[in-house]
């Protein structure tokens, strides 16, 4: 374990506790050994004068939705010592009791900080200004270890308290409260911290530096131990694998089906993934339970299994659907079991996995955004080491189902995922526009994004890669004249968001204007290339993807000019003509699979690529009228920009157009020549 504590950094805060509280917080958040997304909480001890001018003792915590690794000062709860300490002498105290007791305790001078943390009692009681908590990897794989509590006793001696599992929140607080219960001061020296059994570790101080340095002093002592039971470099690994792309997208499907919402599916298949997925008993210790009982939170208590038999073929998806069927049926009967036990009537979750173990293809996550699916990622990765870890030790044990389903059912963690659920209406559905470096298709990409989408731009020029800075986009550089090329983007866009929703089939030029008879073979052809047939290329690269995808629907951008053309771009009008019947068979051949195909007119869309100042003057000195009223010139009156045709794109593309196909629509202001 590396410690990142630099004196000079922290001597900018020397008057300033809340400032350093959030310094060291972060330096624990940067290491995923130590915590991940939000795991852990850290606290500081302080004396301020309230309002009257009267000292209050207020214990400042981690408030409830901030990570440690972007925490700021704003992201701590100061909370009246004295309430905390009396909550944590209480014999019973029931949750929600407990965070309108804490939310009412907090600093009247600080009235919009966030809710404690569910820890803020066990903070409030332990004898020391500095106190920092983490889930540490090693350490909870010694626990989750057979006989953990003997060696983590043989490890640490007096070094450490021990605090056998208990539920987090107040029971936990109440059963440190009765072990700390008549240590005196002389008691506590030599003591660096505190093992909870199957959880995670605290470590606290004088100051802001020991008692992070003990937390990373005591985890480099678990890796060390590690280390010489042989228990470290344990990893399996495998060599790499072709990718099984259709399987994938109809695993997600499946996925999505049992979530009754769409999601991102993430693939790993690193060595590591795939080493531990071909482990000989993978069935086995996947299924025996999470590190640490927040993660259940995120990740049920276990992947999803994906079953060795043939997944190939148009029966994938059947064949997807069984395994997550079967794992959906495991889930409500633990639920039942579970729930029958339970004081209070509670409500099932949904039963779909959040994670999968593939055997022969590594590790894939689940989740409505991208973001969710990586976090998931993340936890499994670390998972996995912990418990390859364990077994070296002697095998992996986690907590039991009870336990663990009460961590699942516990209102107050319910209540975390509630949180900041805003979605747009595209969430968990994926996209795939051509021509997305400018114009028409980079407002769509954009317009995708603020719907909740994630995105694949693709696009010949470079910049489609970088015009973007979002997790939820990715840039994919493609000549789409090319059809290996265009095979690779989509390949590319199923690797990185698990399938294929919604094509925006957008890409093409308006070349210079040229005479019939002066047109020639090489403009002709190429004119038809890039406004035709590279939309043939796309169309047929993506339909086995949209088979297997969430409302599918393909959307292709026209041009007026198919129910009006002008002289001069004879090349440019045709191509688009054979586009609008390309999208018109495919409205017939698709319908049946529940995609849908629909076609946008634009026109006098100047905001693009294709115009400049100066063609859109020369032009309008053509017709004789001033630049605006060219730009205008439309029945309605009004200009059109790029954004406007994406937003009518991105509607065909949902919900309210789910019942129509084969449609085309102008977006032109209203032409005299079309209407
Ligand atoms: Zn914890």
């Amino acid at each position: 374990m590396d410690d990142l504590y630099s004196d000079s950094d922290a001597e900018t805060f020397a008057d300033d506790p809340v400032g350093l509280r959030a310094y060291t917080s972060r330096l624990l958040g940067q290491s995923p050994e130590l915590v991940l997304h939000g795991g852990g909480n850290t606290s500081v001890k302080v004396s301020e004068l309230d309002d009257f001018g009267q000292p209050v003792e207020l214990l400042y915590v981690k408030g409830s939705g901030w990570d440690l690794a972007t925490i700021e000062p704003a992201g701590f709860a100061p909370v009246r010592l004295d309430v905390l300490q009396k909550l944590g002498a209480l014999e019973t105290l029931a949750d929600s009791d407990m965070v309108r007791i804490q939310r009412g305790a907090l600093s009247a001078r600080h009235p919009n900080a966030p809710n404690p943390s569910v820890e803020a009692i066990l903070h409030g009681i332990l004898p020391f200004t500095w106190v920092d908590h983490s889930h540490a990897d090693s350490l909870v794989t010694i626990t989750n270890a057979p006989n953990g509590e003997a060696r983590v006793r043989e490890l640490f001696g007096a070094r450490v308290l021990v605090v056998p599992y208990v539920m987090p929140g107040f029971l936990l607080a109440r059963a440190v409260a009765g072990v700390i219960e008549g240590m005196a001061a002389a008691d506590w020296a030599g003591v660096e911290g505190m093992v909870l059994m199957n959880h995670g570790l605290f470590t606290f101080g004088s100051t802001a530096k020991e008692s992070y340095q003990r937390m990373i002093r005591l985890v480099s002592e678990c890796e060390s131990y590690l280390q010489r039971q042989g228990a470290w470099h344990v990893m399996a690994e495998a060599e790499p694998v072709a990718p099984q792309l259709r399987e994938l997208a109809a695993l997600r499907l499946a996925v999505g089906e049992e979530l009754g919402a769409p999601v991102i599916a993430c693939i790993d298949r690193s060595a590591e993934a795939l080493g531990y997925a071909a482990l000989p008993n993978i069935a086995d210790v996947s299924r025996r339970g999470p590190v640490t009982p927040d993660h259940i939170i995120r990740t049920k208590m276990a992947p999803l299994l994906v079953s060795t038999g043939p997944k190939t073929g148009a029966d994938a998806h059947q064949q997807m659907a069984a395994d997550v069927a079967e794992f959906a049926l495991c889930y409500r009967q633990y639920f039942e079991r579970q729930a029958e036990a339970s004081n209070t009537p509670l409500t099932m979750l949904d039963a779909a996995p959040r994670a999968a173990v593939w055997p022969g293809q590594g590790a894939v996550s689940f989740g409505r955004t991208i973001r969710d699916a990586r976090i998931v990622g993340d936890i499994a990765r670390h998972t996995r080491r912990c418990i390859q870890r364990a077994e070296a030790l002697g095998g992996w044990s986690a907590l039991g189902e009870q336990d663990l389903f009460e961590m699942e059912y516990w209102e107050l963690e319910q209540a975390k995922l509630k949180r900041g659920k805003k979605r747009g209406e595209f969430a968990g559905r994926v996209a795939l526009v051509t021509g997305a470096a400018s114009g028409i298709g980079a407002a769509t990409v954009d317009a995708l994004l603020a719907a909740g989408a994630a995105v694949v731009g693709v696009d010949i020029a470079p910049s489609v890669g970088e015009r973007v800075g979002s997790a939820s986009y990715l840039g994919c550089t493609a000549d789409l004249g090319d059809s290996t090329a265009v095979n690779a983007a989509v390949e590319a866009a199923v690797e990185a968001f698990g399938g294929i929703d919604v094509v925006v089939s957008n890409a093409g030029t308006f070349p210079p204007g040229c005479a019939i008879d002066a047109v020639s073979d090489a403009h002709w052809a190429e004119t038809l290339d890039i406004n035709l047939t590279s939309h043939q290329r796309v169309l047929r690269a993506t339909t086995p993807y949209l088979r297997l995808g969430f409302s599918p629907a393909v959307i292709v951008v026209g041009t007026k000019n198919v129910a009006a053309p002008g002289p001069g771009v004879s090349a440019y009008s045709v191509a688009k003509a054979g586009l609008t019947q390309l999208a018109r068979v495919a409205a017939l051949e698709l319908a049946p699979a529940g995609i849908r195909v629909n076609v946008v007119h634009p026109s006098a869309v100047f905001d693009t690529g294709i115009w400049t100042d100066d063609k859109i003057a020369a032009r309008a000195e053509r017709y004789g009228i001033s630049v605006d009223a060219y730009k205008r010139n439309n029945v309605l009156g009004v200009e059109i920009a790029a954004s406007d045709v994406a937003d009518v794109v991105v509607a065909l593309a949902g919900e309210v157009f789910g019942k129509v196909t084969g449609a085309q629509i102008g977006i032109d202001g209203g032409n005299l020549r079309t209407i």
